[in-house]
């Protein structure tokens, strides 16, 4: 029955993580990771998590089935956070993350428009290719990454949508661009969603880092643009990075429609596809996020930690920079304090990165993409000596 069952490459992330776990060097620092560290290195336990989650062991529930759609007092608090209020024209569905969201997107735009082709950005977060393709579709790429100028290639982005053919679905990145970290400007949103409306097109906004940027609101520039524009289109948020409730997949898919009675249609297409994949969703973590998002002060509480997160992330970023021309390093390196979110695109050409990692034991994808959220007072000056000696050669 298996015999002629090929074996599937390693996924490069996960197999980074493999040899890393290997490595026996007492100093190895992992920066191929997507997760945040706190300053001691670890992942943390927000308390606006534990305190939710007391007030939820003191008062234990039995565990019956959820809705298919989810707890809806979550739905309800996501949307809210997402479009600043609880929208009827909005179909929200709690999901199993950030990808379960795009999962359940991409199947729901299979049926609706199975000869659609799907545009994601070059580059962009590995799993929006497999999972597109996945589910069916023909997945191209638009430009993005511009590495000569260290940016973005906003002209080349611009054509390609505007050459696109209506229906086409344009896989967007809400906020802090995974793995580049380079956004777009509010202006430049305003003519993303220009276009996308003139040439009919689906756009998709992957919301997997909101709070990771500039703080939630300003996050919420893309989302509130389209919204504005009276376009359809999907949202998909995780809480994976924002809570650091990983392991508890929380997420959810929201589609903007353009009525109240459509949302309703949407809503039930949407159910099928939870439906026959696995049913409902699991209650915990879901339940977590709801009671922080629904009290005043757990609410205070997750909006200063998530700053906290934020800005120690930036502030590694400052500490990387200045540690690298301490080391020696005279190009300029404001790109990686003017980079979003959790990752740097540091430019490292792949034989780099290879480098850091066989002669200084500091790991990174070979795109050259580090998480400086896995940065702390400790690692950094082995990183930044590794850094530096690479890129002096
Ligand atoms: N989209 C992007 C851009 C991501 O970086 C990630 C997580 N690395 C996800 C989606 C998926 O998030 P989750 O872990 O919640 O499934």
């Amino acid at each position: 029955l298996f015999a002629d069952v090929a074996l599937a490459p390693r996924d490069p992330i996960l197999g980074l993580n493999e040899q890393f776990n290997a490595d026996t060097r007492a100093g190895k620092v992992n920066l191929g990771v997507g997760v945040y560290y706190d300053e001691a290195g670890k992942l943390p336990l927000l308390k606006c998590v534990r305190e939710a989650e007391a007030a939820m062991a003191a008062a234990p529930k039995p565990r019956g089935y959820l809705p298919i759609d989810g707890i809806a007092v979550y739905d309800k608090a996501v949307q809210k956070l997402v479009f600043g209020s609880e929208l009827k024209n909005v179909a929200t569905v709690q999901a199993l993350g950030g990808t379960g969201a795009l999962k359940v997107g991409a199947d729901f735009l299979k049926q609706l428009n199975p000869g659609a082709k799907v545009l994601i950005s070059d580059p962009s977060w590995e799993n929006h290719r497999a999972l597109f393709t996945q589910a069916g579709f023909t997945v191209e790429t638009y430009p993005y990454y511009d590495a000569a100028n260290k940016g973005v290639n906003f002209d080349g982005m611009l054509a390609a949508l505007n050459a696109a053919p209506a229906g086409t679905v344009v896989v967007l990145h809400a906020c802090c661009h995974n793995p580049t970290g380079y956004d777009i400007t509010a202006a430049q949103w305003a003519q993303v969603v220009a276009a996308v409306k003139a040439k009919g097109l689906t756009p998709f906004l992957d919301m997997a880092y909101q709070g990771f940027g500039f703080g939630l609101k300003e996050d919420g520039e893309a989302v509130r643009q389209f919204q504005a524009a009276g376009i359809g289109f999907f949202v998909s948020t995780s809480f994976s990075k924002s809570f650091s409730l990983y392991g508890e997949r929380v997420g959810a898919l929201s589609v903007v429609c353009s009525s109240d009675e459509e949302a309703v249609r949407v809503l039930s297409q949407l159910k099928i596809m939870i439906r026959t994949n696995y049913s409902n969703p699991p209650t915990h973590g879901a339940q977590v996020v709801a009671a922080v998002l629904s009290d005043d002060k757990l609410r205070a509480l997750w909006e200063e930690e998530l700053a906290g997160m934020r800005v120690r992330i930036k502030a590694m970023r400052s500490a990387l920079v200045a540690a690298l021309k301490a080391a020696g390093v005279t190009q300029d390196l404001s790109f990686v304090t003017e980079q979003l979110g959790m990752f740097s695109y540091s430019g490292l050409t792949a034989a780099q990165m290879q480098r850091l990692r066989n002669e200084f034991g500091v790991y990174g994808v070979d795109s050259g993409r580090i998480c400086v959220a896995a940065l702390n007072e400790g690692n950094l000056p082995t990183v930044a000596a590794g850094m530096a000696a690479v890129i002096k050669g």
